[in-house]
């Protein structure tokens, strides 16, 4: 660990156990045991709001997958999993829920060094979120059922069907929520019986790899949870296209979740994708400025931009258009740019190098296009990949900062003048995640939101989400959902069983 993380750390202070952890050595878990890589090669892991080493975690090779692959299918049909009860499992997942719980603070503050984002939401949302979203799922553990069918006239067939677990499913999950998107995955699988290996992102494999000492300590059996960290394009890519994995869930990018699918599509096996978006947040001439500036501060600067339901273009109203971008401008130039450790970052740095390059490489784009320039548009001069919350007004709706995915802490503000065109606008993109509607007119609200290509529409706010509501995309932003009782369909299969009497 570099000094200036060290001195960061005494600045902010962290608990004993998140210091621990960070001084050990990182391996990977498979069979319920804590390897190293097979070739014992590492990643460094660099710290996003110093730019200096951190730890390093393994390198997962081919053969490293092959073995947490045949740990989870052994889990799967002979381990005490395939043994356990439903109730059984139903409580070996709230007791994981609560160790989770007990252990938010120091998860908080992993999640928040190896990502860069603010500690506050992190421990609130990312895992404490994450708990809530075990126990939700716990439940269901209990009440899948199947259905009889009359197949026949009495007496001649019996037929019934009933679900069992998809078998063993390859996790892949992307850096900007590494824990929380990882249980958005295992919940719902864990439930209803299924094994996984989990690779996180080569980025931010630090909360996982905690995560699987909870695992050990209530005593989940070994092969349930397999967690290979290392590099997409060899063991990200190897697990997507397993002969034995039965089941692929993957959350990241359009492109690579291309990618994926077509793996997945060789292989005729199901899969889920959870990818990119460019979600539009419309005001219409009704709408309250100061809310609708609100929550479009929170969407797109929270976590840095780097989430992928940010409102990261505005369609405000000409009527409201002023004073929706003098709000923007007063709310976004008194946020706080910070280390995410402090207790009052509003926005904390992005997560590598590559991705300030490329995100300020889209606001020289925007520059060049014509978009005006409103707030923002500089790396901070410190350490760190800290980047300004950055604001644009626009009138083109094919530019690329209007069109393209930028994932950083980049809104777009564009007038419109009728309903019918802010819809127009709005679905004039090849992504379909979300989008949110601001009007105080019930009947329009409830008309557009219909209209709106998207997998998840808000209206009047932006960004909530709940277990019990599935989120997933429409168009090029993937399809199934997670959460919701909508994904246990993702996680099972049903089989017909019939009985000649
Ligand atoms: P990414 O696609 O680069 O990586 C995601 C994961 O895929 C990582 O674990 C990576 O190592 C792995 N990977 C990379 N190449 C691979 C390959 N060839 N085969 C298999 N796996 C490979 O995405 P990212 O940069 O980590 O995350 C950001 C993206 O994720 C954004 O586009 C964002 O919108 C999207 N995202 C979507 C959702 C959602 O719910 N729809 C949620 C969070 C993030």
């Amino acid at each position: 660990m570099d000094q200036a993380i060290k001195d960061m750390l005494g600045v902010y202070g962290v608990t004993a156990d998140t210091d621990r952890f960070l001084q050990s050595e990182q391996r990977m878990f498979v069979n319920g045991e804590f390897v190293a890589a097979g070739g014992n090669e590492t990643i460094d892991v660099i710290e996003p709001a110093t730019a200096t080493h951190l730890t390093s975690v393994p390198s997962g090779t081919t053969e490293d997958v092959d073995g947490a692959v045949a740990a989870a299918r052994f889990a799967l049909r002979d381990g005490d999993w395939a043994k356990m009860k439903p109730a059984a499992r139903e409580r070996l997942l709230l007791k994981l829920a609560d160790a989770i719980e007990q252990h938010a603070q120091t998860l908080g503050e992993i999640e928040t060094i190896d990502n860069g984002k603010a500690i506050g939401p992190c421990i609130e949302m990312d895992i404490l979120g994450g708990a809530d979203l075990l126990r939700y799922m716990a439940g269901f553990a209990t009440k899948l059922d199947g259905a009889t069918r009359q197949v026949s006239i009495p007496g001649e067939h019996m037929a019934w069907t009933f679900r069992e677990p998809v078998g063993v499913v390859g996790a892949i999950v992307p850096w900007n929520w590494p824990f929380n998107m990882a249980m958005w995955k295992m919940a719902a699988a864990l439930a209803v019986g299924c094994t996984m290996v989990i690779k996180p992102a080569q980025q931010t494999s630090l909360s996982m790899l905690y995560f699987a000492r909870l695992c050990q300590e209530v005593g989940l059996p070994p092969g349930v949870i397999n967690i290979v960290t290392g590099r997409g394009s060899t063991i990200g890519d190897y697990l997507a296209n397993h002969p034995d994995i039965d089941k692929v869930s993957f959350t990241g990018s359009t492109p690579v979740g291309r990618a994926v699918g077509e793996a997945a599509g060789r292989a005729l096996s199901p899969v889920t994708l959870e990818l990119g978006g460019k979600s539009p947040m419309v005001a219409l001439d009704d709408a309250d400025p100061k809310a609708i500036a609100a929550a479009t501060r929170w969407s797109v600067y929270f976590n840095a931009g780097q989430v992928c339901s940010a409102g990261s273009r505005l369609y405000a109203h000409s009527s409201v258009y002023d004073d929706v971008i003098d709000e923007l401008s007063q709310m976004t130039s008194a946020m706080k740019i910070a280390p995410g450790l402090d207790p009052d970052c509003d926005m904390g740095p992005v997560i590598s190098d590559s991705a300030r390059r490329s995100i300020l490489s889209y606001i020289e784009q925007g520059k060049s296009e014509g978009a005006e320039l409103i707030y923002g548009g500089n790396a901070l001069d410190r350490d760190g990949f800290f980047i300004e919350p950055t604001l644009f007004a626009a009138d083109d709706n094919n530019l690329s900062i209007v069109q393209e995915e930028i994932f950083g802490p980049v809104l777009v503000v564009l007038k419109f003048d009728s309903d019918e065109e802010a819809m127009r606008l709005a679905n004039d993109n090849i992504y379909g995640l979300a989008g949110s509607i601001w009007t105080k007119d019930i009947s329009r609200a409830l008309r557009y939101s219909a209209q709106l290509e998207a997998g998840t529409v808000w209206i009047n706010n932006h960004d909530i989400v709940d277990s019990n509501m599935p989120c997933g995309g429409f168009k090029q932003s993937g399809f199934g959902k997670d959460m919701g009782p909508e994904q246990l369909q993702h996680f099972t299969r049903t089989k017909a069983v019939w009985l000649t009497l």
